[in-house]
Parts: structure tokens; sequence; C-alpha cells
């Protein structure tokens, strides 16, 4: 007899105005023989269609289960696109309605096409023992593998955060992390829901995939949903930045071509390069970007292509970097 039950799900569906159908599915997996008390972890993705880091992880996930589903002691569901129609023409929001997915919620069961989606997502995921929820920054910048926590909900998240196996826990003001968010609206219903950044949009970065995943397979042995080997996990610097003090963010003086210097993730010191802003028709360098203070290079620019106040960076401050 099969040890585990593996199912593709609706999670929910709407008639879209004409013919087609907008469907959000999710993998599920779970042990055959299902009781009760059960824990269940949900692992999301995709509200933003230009963010694909999260595939892989979704992908190695339900790999690693299945190779050794004689493990498995609890459920876990992943959802590999909240936002179907941006994730298949990688569009960052919901196409044709301009819009930000991650706004939209709790949703509204009565409300328009995409609050009703919006609130049935959040119905499904009530519930759960822990959420979790992959972005992958932008086309723009790259991230380190974090974890973004709303200072309101830090209690909670803070143990689960250092267990995730990712470098930095950024625990943000309360202005920065909207009130609209899959995230906020979930940790409001008592599921603790950590908000990962990590990669940059539009990429595939496979190692930090493989970072994370050990990661949630740590979390899902703490929780009883998994009773293999999962070794030990990093210890991430937990940043405090209610204030906006802990972070030195290098923001373009001038428009041009931004040509980086600096490696993504080193500890840079005060005065030292961190890239230059070119001009190709001249053949000039227009302004060299320095380092305004010692830390970590958290955040680095992949676009090239910078306006007068572009974000290139950002660098967490020595002082700060203590694990
Ligand atoms: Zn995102």
């Amino acid at each position: 007899m099969e040890s585990i039950k593996d199912n593709v799900v609706k999670v929910a569906e709407a008639e879209m105005p004409i013919d087609e159908q907008l469907i959000i599915r999710k993998h599920r997996i779970e042990p055959a023989v299902s009781g009760d008390d059960l824990s269940r972890i949900c692992v999301v993705t995709g509200i933003h269609g230009d963010e694909l880091e999260g595939q892989f992880v979704c992908y190695e996930i339900a790999r690693r289960i299945l190779r050794e589903p004689e493990l498995l002691c609890g459920i876990v569901d992943i959802y590999p696109a909240m936002n179907p129609i941006g994730i298949d023409s990688i569009r960052r929001g919901i196409p044709a309605f301009d819009l930000d997915m991650n706004r939209i919620f709790p949703g509204n069961r009565d409300g328009d096409m995409n609050e009703y989606m919006a609130s049935e997502i959040l119905k499904d995921c009530a519930g759960a023992d822990l959420c979790l929820d992959i972005h992958a920054s932008n086309i723009f910048l790259t991230e380190i593998p974090q974890i973004r926590i709303n200072e309101l909900h830090k209690d909670v998240l803070i143990p689960f955060a250092k267990d995730s196996n990712m470098d930095l826990v950024w625990v943000h003001g309360n202005s920065t992390v909207l009130e609209s968010t899959f995230a906020y609206s979930l940790n409001s219903l008592n599921v603790p829901t950590l908000v990962i950044e990590m990669g940059v949009g539009m990429r595939i970065t496979r190692e930090y995939g493989n970072q994370m995943t050990d990661g949630i397979f740590y979390l899902m042995k703490k929780l009883g949903i998994w009773k293999g080997d999962v070794g030990s996990v990093r210890n991430p610097v937990i940043a405090y930045d209610q204030k906006g003090t802990d972070v030195y963010y290098l923001n373009a003086p001038i428009s041009g071509v931004y040509i980086k210097e600096c490696e993504h993730g080193s500890m840079v010191e005060k005065g030292q390069r961190i890239g230059c802003i070119i001009d190709p028709l001249a053949g000039r360098e227009l302004c060299p970007i320095e380092a305004p203070g010692d830390g970590w290079l958290f955040t680095t620019r992949e676009y090239p292509v910078v306006e007068a106040g572009s974000l290139m960076g950002r660098i967490l401050k020595k002082e700060v970097c203590v694990r």
C-alpha cells in the first residue's frame, strides 16, 4: 500500500469574462492514513508573476518527499502559482487588471473576481501551523536569502525565522510592510506566516532554492511533519530596522549605466567602491559609488540602467551584523 496521498487540488476557481477559467491549484502531499491532529505547512509563491525563485522550491520539496514518502508524517500544501495568469505571462501584477495581488488581501467573498480569489486562498491556508510566502525581489535587485517580518508579529515569527536556514532576518517597522498583503492577513488569522525574499526576478538561483528547501525540511521536522534527517541550519543575522537606521541605502545620484564591482553578500568598508555609473556614449566614468560605512552588502543591483534615485544596493551596518 502507498504510504502517502499525493494530489493536485483546486483551491479556487472563477469564470473569466469570456470562456476561460481562472484556477488556483495546490499540490497536497499527506500520509495515506490521515488523522485530525496532523500538522500542516503551506508553501506559497507566485503572488508576483515575475518572481520565479519559488518555482524551484515547490518542485524540490515535492521531489524530496516523494523520494522518501515513508518519512512524511504531516500535511504539505504547495501553491506554486497564486497569480497564475501573472506567472504564465511573467507579469508582476494580475494582467489586465493592473493590480498588485499582494495589495488585495484579505479579499472579499462577495467582491470582484480577484477579491474573491484572495478570500478563497486565505480560507484554504487558514488553520495551518506555518506558512511560507516566497518572493524573489524584482528584476532590478538581487537579495541574499532573507526573511522580512512586520514588527507587530515578531514575537511569534522570529523563532520560526531563526530555524529557516536563511542568512538574514529583517524586522521592519510597520509602515514598510502593508496591511493588505497575504502575509499580514494570514498572520492576523493566527497562522504564523514568514515572507521570504531571495534571488532576483525572472531567474532561478538553484543554490538559494536548495538553501530554502533545507530550511523548510528543518521546520517541517520541528512541526512533526517530517521524520527524516535534516542536519543543522544557518544562524541568521537579525536586524531590527524600525527607524530605518540600520541600513545604508545606495541611491543613484545621476542617471546612466551602473556597473557593479563588488560581490553580492560581501563585507565592505567605508569608502570602498561598490560600483560606478558610466556614460557609454562618451566612454567615461560619471560617478563612482562608494560604501558610506562598514557593513554587509545584502542587496545588489542586477539591472544596469539607472535613473537618478534608483536603488543600487543596501548595506547592513556592521554593528548590526551580530548573529
Ligand atoms: Zn514579491
